[in-house]
């Protein structure tokens, strides 16, 4: 019998695992989790989620969409601020709904993070 011993890489911004860290790399890179994620919608190398978490005490989700045009941000926001709040404090967005809008810019990057994050 031989064992075999693998590597698994996790995220440090969400814990999600997995075997290639190629592919985990790349996730870290745009996790919801990650302060200064970058955004596969609008090709940045870093984008200021704390800004937009702020922002959505004083907007909603949808508002905040209109306002910076992406719904990947929002996403990500909206996960954050969710993130250990009480149930009856949980932000709804549906990330669906406004990925639809979005379908030109749509990319398969965005899809599986948010399939992964979203609430
Ligand atoms: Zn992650
Ligand atoms: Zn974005």
């Amino acid at each position: 019998m031989t064992t075999k011993k693998v590597n698994r890489y996790y995220c440090d911004h969400c814990k999600k695992g997995g075997c290639n860290s190629g592919h985990m790399h790349q996730h870290e890179g745009i996790c919801f989790f990650n302060p200064t994620r970058g955004c596969p919608v609008f090709d940045a190398q870093t984008t200021d989620v704390a800004a937009n978490v702020k922002r959505l005490e004083t907007m909603t989700p949808e508002e905040l969409l209109k306002k910076i045009m992406c719904p990947a941000c929002v996403c990500a926001a909206v996960a954050v601020a969710n993130k250990g709040a009480d149930s009856d404090e949980f932000i709804s967005f549906d990330y669906k709904a406004a990925l639809a809008a979005w379908n030109a810019r749509q990319t398969e990057e965005f899809q599986a993070a948010c399939e992964n994050y979203c609430p």
